[in-house]
């Protein structure tokens, strides 16, 4: 098949605007040469199927009435203007690479949304105070480089030093794979936006957890984006004989299992919003069953609606887990790999989002803490962000199985327009 066909079926809705066409073209890249693999969906950042996705976004954008490019950090971004040139702009975005065997939707529909907005504006030549931007951020899930949201991070101003550093499992590095673009490392940083040119930040995601699905609702308003933090615990006892006695053994396996459950305990008794969860585990005693675990780690995955209930927590997990591990005669090592601040949105914007949603489909919209990082939270860096859940089937994402329904996603689109339409009544006073 040539890039120039559409697979099956998806033709028709192709040539439709509106939310049935965002998600043919998210069906539409789903499969090679939009994805690097000839079977299944994998859109790392700047591979071929990214390259090819990206060069077929920018000219959907151009069609939808926008100027499009390529940002520094290769982003793609459109850009429609407002009444008057130059004005601050109002951002809709998500990102467009995928994990390895991906579902269609996560990121890619939130960009596709923007577009048919932005489409249905043009047609009907509606121009704002503000003007309206779609982001497709290139790097959010870190899929090639062992890295993350390096796209929404140098919009926001949060590279750390020596991002562009990373290297892939061939070896090659961010900057020598955007300098094969033609794309300069040395100006990735200059993607970073003054806050001043935007008003705020929409974006548009599918739930990838069950609440909606399960409620039976089409649609949440995102209340914050939960902190996360990744631990890694590892845990050095006395490797032994089966044999040996009760009494003399430093098993290290029995520590983790007496911390696992200890973890699981303290989640459970706090608030709602809490989540921990063990993985990551390896023992020293192979598939061996006659051996008494001498080290064992195992990784911790703590995430929370606030910053603040976070740390305390892992605090208490802390403690909790040095007191079994002096009990028990074992060493631990506590260290943490990975530490999101999360980000509350912003109550106004979401307040507008939840009546424009009650309008559209007649009942209010539940307000939801993602538990899922978002790069809406690094954008919360330099603007307002808001976000909009959309149901998914059983709430199954990164995974082939993804899947929304037309209803629920043409409702996502009449809410933006309706919330636009707010936000340009409230911008004018
Ligand atoms: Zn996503």
């Amino acid at each position: 098949m040539t890039d120039h066909q559409a697979p099956d079926g998806i033709d028709l809705l192709l040539s439709t605007s509106g939310g049935a066409r965002a998600i043919a073209r998210c069906d539409f890249l789903g499969r090679w040469p939009y994805s690097d693999h000839k079977t299944g969906l994998f859109r790392p950042f700047l591979g071929q199927g990214f390259e090819a996705s990206a060069t077929r976004i920018l000219e959907w954008m151009r069609e939808a009435g926008m100027d499009a490019a390529f940002d520094p950090a290769c982003n793609i971004l459109g850009r429609y203007e407002g009444l008057t040139p130059h004005a601050p702009a109002f951002m809709i975005g998500s990102h467009i690479d995928s994990v390895r065997d991906a579902g269609h939707y996560d990121g890619m529909l939130g960009v596709m949304l923007g577009i048919e907005l932005v489409d249905s504006f043009h047609k009907e030549g509606r121009r704002f105070p503000f003007a309206l931007e779609v982001m497709g951020f290139g790097d959010e899930e870190g899929s090639r480089f062992p890295t993350y949201m390096l796209g929404s991070r140098a919009l926001a101003g949060l590279l750390p030093p020596r991002a562009l550093d990373a290297r892939d499992p061939d070896g090659m590095s961010i900057a020598e794979a955007l300098a094969e673009w033609d794309i300069e490392p040395n100006h990735f940083a200059s993607a970073r936006r003054a806050p001043k040119t935007l008003i705020g930040y929409l974006e548009p995601h599918i739930e990838q957890a069950p609440y909606l699905y399960e409620q039976d609702l089409p649609l949440a308003v995102v209340s914050s984006i939960a902190a996360q933090s990744r631990f890694y615990v590892t845990l050095t006892g006395q490797a032994a004989h089966a044999g040996s006695s009760m009494k003399t053994r430093r098993d290290a396996l029995s520590a983790a299992a007496e911390m696992m459950l200890a973890i699981e305990k303290i989640a459970q008794g706090g608030p709602d919003d809490l989540v921990a969860t063990c993985g990551a585990f390896t023992t020293d005693t192979g598939p061996a069953t006659n051996i008494v675990a001498g080290e064992v780690t195992f990784s911790i995955d703590l995430r929370a609606a606030h910053r603040e209930t976070r740390d305390s927590v892992a605090a208490t997990l802390l403690e909790t887990l040095q007191a079994i591990a002096e009990r028990r005669h074992i060493t631990m090592k506590f260290e943490e790999r990975h530490n999101l601040p999360g980000a509350t949105c912003d109550p106004t914007l979401s307040n507008i989002l939840a009546e424009s949603g009650q309008d559209v489909t007649g009942a209010p919209l539940p307000f939801l803490v993602s538990q899922a990082g978002h790069d809406g939270m690094n954008v919360a860096a330099i603007a307002p962000i808001s976000m909009v859940f959309i149901r998914c089937e059983k709430g199954i994402s990164h995974n082939p199985a993804e899947a929304v329904r037309a209803g629920d996603v043409a409702l996502a689109l009449e809410t933006m327009r309706r919330f636009i339409e707010r936000l340009e009544l409230f911008n004018n006073g």
